[in-house]
């Protein structure tokens, strides 16, 4: 068994197992079976569909008895998690609906006398591995196409965070999702995550983390050839032109860096903003940053509650230090106010003068921790948004709308907001380039992902003879 502990206290609040390739083995085939006999690889697409729409009323219904055990594991704050989860039945209606727009599609061909249709076919067994941060949401992003493409599915939560996993697939069964239709096998990634991955029946593997996590499932999955798609982390920029509207824009900058600690793939990590109100956004930001109020995440008046566990806590105070040692200039730091917390509690942090030479400009932090420059013109701020190996978001600030819309189109990046920031919806796919991965979730093409096409022809003449002149 693994302990599974509480950040907000430090202590043991629950065990998960700790499995090895013999659950993995037998997780995998239990998939196997399901997608191969039995209900599930009888279904149709409206019946498939049915089915979700049946989970996504349970989840809607009991949404509740999540929340705890997600607090309890990540230490997201509750008011955070009840906001996720009282949506979180919309993303399996979305798919499901998708499902039942998946009929075969004609194919144009030169050839007379022959037709040829494109059939969508599932892969068979999907492996969907989950960071900790938001367990559940990244979950359905997943799950929810997968399944209503007629996959079958294994699931390795994060060991950081399993709990909300373990009692969402109990629901699921109860929801009448049919026996080994979703499976979760729980555990350490390098063991029982590279097992799923490295499986012979596996036959697509889906994972969000961070990129080293993802190009060792990468590297495994290609020894099968075996598709992935990455999810992984960002350094993403908020760019801030003098003309902004400068309340919305200090609302924007704070959601998308201490919301849930900045523990965000889309985390807006560095703030790029003109010379000429560098002065004026950072004494408003100092301003709302102080004003947070931290505290237990399983109160709903908390606003900063702690970082999500022991081995992150030491790398976000370890990447504090560095930037001090680099020569930022540290304008508001997040472990002075930490101390007389309980938990793995760091504040918001602010750092100004940070350059593209220190780590805190090249590396993701994944946590409460904004790292200032300044810029004079337009072009500079491309060229600073665009030195950085992620490409996951970034922002844009300003009140002209062609310049928005220029800076957005030269941000290279999987998405770019205007005057706004963080939004995520079925209809958007949302994915990176670059460091942050590849393939996208969410939008219209999202169930494709876990689809491939199948060309069936037919012809109408006789085949003549293939040797005569
Ligand atoms: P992580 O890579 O440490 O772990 C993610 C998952 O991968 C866990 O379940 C882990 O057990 C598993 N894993 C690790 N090594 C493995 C291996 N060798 N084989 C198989 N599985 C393995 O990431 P994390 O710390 O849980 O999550 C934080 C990272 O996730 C950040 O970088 C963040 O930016 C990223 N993230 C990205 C998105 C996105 O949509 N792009 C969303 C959320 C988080």
């Amino acid at each position: 068994m693994i302990d599974s502990i509480d950040p907000a206290t430090g202590k043991v609040w629950s065990k998960l197992a700790r499995c090895g390739a013999v659950e993995a083995d037998a997780a995998i085939r239990s998939a196997d079976r399901a997608f191969r006999s039995g209900p599930w690889a009888a279904a149709d697409a409206e019946t498939r569909a049915a089915m979700l729409e049946g989970l996504a009323d349970v989840l809607e219904a009991r949404w509740e008895e999540l929340v705890e055990p997600e607090v309890r594991d990540n230490g997201k704050r509750i008011s955070e998690v009840r906001g996720q989860f009282a949506g979180l039945h919309s993303w399996y209606r979305h798919f499901a609906n998708a499902a039942r727009h998946l009929g075969p599609e004609p194919q144009t061909n030169t050839i007379p006398g022959v037709e040829s249709v494109g059939h969508r076919i599932p892969y068979g067994v999907v492996v969907a591995i989950t960071p900790w941060n938001s367990p559940l949401m990244i979950l359905a992003w997943k799950l929810a196409p997968a399944l209503a493409a007629g996959n079958t599915v294994v699931v390795k939560p994060s060991e950081m965070a399993t709990a909300s996993t373990v009692a969402f697939a109990r629901m699921a069964f109860e929801a009448g999702l049919p026996e080994g239709v979703l499976n979760v096998v729980t555990g350490l990634g390098p063991e029982v995550g590279e097992a799923l991955v490295r499986h012979p029946l596996t036959r697509k593997v889906t994972f969000t983390g961070s990129v080293a996590g993802g190009r060792k499932v990468a590297e495994a999955a290609a020894a099968g050839v075996v598709p992935t798609t990455l999810e992984l982390g960002g350094k993403s920029a908020q760019v801030v032109f003098a003309d902004c509207d400068l309340e919305s824009t200090v609302n924007g900058v704070m959601s998308g860096i201490f919301l849930s600690n900045g523990q965000t793939c889309v985390a807006g990590s560095r703030l790029i903003v003109q010379s000429s109100i560098r002065d004026a956004l950072v004494a408003r930001l100092l301003e709302c940053a102080r004003a947070l109020k931290p505290g237990d995440p399983m109160d709903p008046a908390t606003q900063i509650g702690p970082l999500a566990n022991a081995p992150h806590f030491q790398k976000v105070t370890t990447m504090i230090a560095r930037a001090k040692e680099e020569g930022a200039d540290c304008l508001l730091d997040g472990i002075e106010t930490g101390k007389g917390q309980a938990g793995y509690y760091v504040g918001p942090t602010i750092f100004d003068k940070v350059t593209p030479d220190m780590q805190l400009w090249r590396e993701e932090v994944f946590g409460p921790v904004l790292a200032i420059t300044s810029f004079e013109d337009e072009a500079e701020a491309i060229r600073l948004a665009n030195d950085t190996n992620y490409g996951l978001a970034g922002g844009v600030w300003t009140s002209d709308a062609q310049k928005g819309q220029r800076v957005a189109e030269a941000i290279h990046t999987g998405t770019v907001y205007i005057n706004h920031y963080r939004s995520v919806d079925p209809g958007s796919p949302v994915g990176g380039v670059k460091l942050s991965g590849y393939g996208r979730e969410l939008g219209p093409e999202a169930i494709k992902d876990f689809l491939q096409t199948k060309s069936i022809w037919t012809g109408s003449q006789p085949v003549p003879d293939p040797f005569s002149a």
